[in-house]
């Protein structure tokens, strides 16, 4: 199976609520590697442009808001089938349907405030890691 990267954010609920830890624990005790970091605090401008694939939404509004709330931690993962290997250890979108032991029926709060991101196909983890790292703060060790 082919190494693959992809974008992981740790949203702000799980930032304040002290689960950056815990949630970077879930990767890396199920094979993903993090091979990229930072702590940021998102603009209004650069989270509306992170999810300018929902702009048509209702709750596009709610979203921007809440992903520049607070702090995010935005991290890259690489390892096999890691696009794949990230959105099952998410679980669903709304914690109410998340599987057990998934990173958002541990964590999320609510559909909105879950928790974290991860990019949905290798082309949507190219676009969105090359949105927030430069080539030289992510590492290659595969
Ligand atoms: P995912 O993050 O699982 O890929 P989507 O790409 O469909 O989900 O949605 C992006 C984000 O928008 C979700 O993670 C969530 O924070 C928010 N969102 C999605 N659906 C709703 C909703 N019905 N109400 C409020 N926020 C939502
Ligand atoms: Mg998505």
């Amino acid at each position: 199976m082919a190494i693959e990267k992809t974008l992981s954010i740790v949203k702000p609920n799980s930032t304040l609520d002290n689960n950056i830890g815990n949630i970077m624990a879930v990767f890396e005790k199920n094979g993903l590697r993090i091979s990229g970091a930072k702590f940021a605090r998102l603009s209004k401008e650069k989270a509306e442009g992170f999810y300018i694939e929902h702009k048509e939404r209702p709750f596009f509004g709610e979203l921007v808001n809440f992903m520049t709330s607070g702090p995010v931690m935005l991290i890259v993962l690489e390892g096999e089938n890691a696009v794949a290997k990230n959105r099952e250890l998410m679980g669903a979108t709304n914690p109410a349907n998340a599987a057990e032991g998934t990173i958002r029926k541990l964590y999320a709060k609510s559909v909105g405030e879950n928790s974290v991101h991860g990019s949905d196909s290798a082309t949507a983890a190219e676009r969105e890691i090359a949105y927030f790292f430069e080539r030289n703060e992510v590492m290659n060790r595969f």
